[in-house]
């Protein structure tokens, strides 16, 4: 093995660079994977440009990544050289207000691989051995390189709780919007609609069984909605773009005592105007979701296993770590692109 690597780094807002940095060295209870596939997401965009907290830069990013098990430090237990693994990015301390709940995203202390440590868009990674779900056998590292961001879908369902007959409006087919319309038809809604001016992304929202596409710049979205659900409007929006004037229209759009999920990240210091009037009278349910941890892992990986969620599809550039600078700045300005993997 060699003593250095290549791994694409976040210095300051808007300064990303690929740089020749040490192979890392797992500690206790650590251990280090050679990265297979990672993926590059909105939220790496976020980062990039200083919209997410990123504390501790330089940082190397990719929080999407599969890989496999070169080094197994002291005090490693259930996990050998030579598995194949994905990587619970959410490390935290067990024993807080939060983690004893069950909800070690709000631990005072948690750090998350590629956000607050370093990531997959390197070489190597290390991670701590208690975070790897070891891969089944029929299950590629390509397909397990979507683990994460279909674990993180598979959250923002479970807070939403789409029932048996719902109709539900998802805003944006991008890749997590992609992933919702394959979920939400799982779950049993009876009509899937997907709001998304890109041509290419709608066709793609075809292909994972949307019921309705539509084109928000050709027919007003509420118009186009209300005929589609009789005029009552959708049951469940789940917004998944990210920006504040998508997050209105769920508001306008969405039922008397319908659900928003919001799903999509918007920039961190970004304001919408809310009517508290509006929740009130229509009896509004609002629920964020943030990521995926704990056992939505497990259960991505089995989907991906089984054949019921294919990321091949949506996966449509795949690029060295040489041009992953280029990547990560193609992605934030060519909507072609769906999604980016680096293969290390
Ligand atoms: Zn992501
Ligand atoms: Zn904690």
């Amino acid at each position: 093995m060699h003593d250095t690597m290549t791994a694409l780094r976040l210095h300051a807002p808007g300064d990303v660079r690929l740089d020749t940095v040490p192979v890392p060295e797992p500690g206790p209870g650590e251990v280090l994977i050679k990265v297979h596939r990672c993926g590059i997401c909105g939220t790496d965009l976020h980062i990039a440009k200083g919209n997410f907290p990123a504390p501790n830069l330089p940082l190397t990013l990719g929080h999407e990544f599969s890989g496999t098990v070169t080094t197994v430090a002291a005090g490693v237990v259930g996990v050998g050289t030579g598995d194949r693994v994905v990587v619970d990015i959410n490390i935290a301390c067990g024993h807080c207000y939060f983690c004893v709940r069950g909800q070690k995203l709000f631990c005072p202390d948690v750090s998350q691989l590629g956000v607050h440590r370093a990531g997959g868009l390197a070489d190597y990674v290390v991670a701590p051995a208690a975070n790897l779900h070891v891969l089944p056998e029929r299950l590629s590292l390509n397909t397990a390189t979507y683990v994460e961001p279909l674990a993180c879908a598979i959250h923002g369902q479970d807070r939403i709780g789409i029932r048996t007959g719902d109709t539900v409006l998802i805003l944006g087919g991008g890749p997590m919007g992609l992933a919702h319309i394959a979920l939400s038809r799982l779950h049993g809604a009876s009509k899937v609609m997907v709001s998304e001016p890109d041509p290419g992304r709608r066709a793609l929202a075809g292909k994972f069984g949307a019921d309705e596409l539509i084109n928000p710049f050709d027919t007003p979205l509420d118009e186009a909605v209300s005929d589609l659900t009789n005029g009552i409007g959708p049951d469940v929006v789940i917004e998944a773009v990210g920006s504040i004037s998508t997050y209105e229209t769920a508001v306008s759009v969405v039922r008397r005592g319908g659900k928003i999920l919001a799903y999509g990240a918007a920039p961190q210091t970004a304001s919408m105007s809310l009517r508290p009037f509006d929740v009130y009278a229509k009896e509004l349910t609002i629920i964020g979701s943030y990521a995926g941890t704990y056992d939505t892992w497990p259960r991505a990986i089995a989907l991906l296993a089984e054949g019921r969620f294919d990321p091949g599809l949506i996966v449509d550039s795949i690029r060295p770590l040489a041009e992953a600078v280029e990547a990560l700045n193609g992605l934030a300005t060519d909507r072609s692109i769906v999604k980016v993997h680096i293969q290390a």
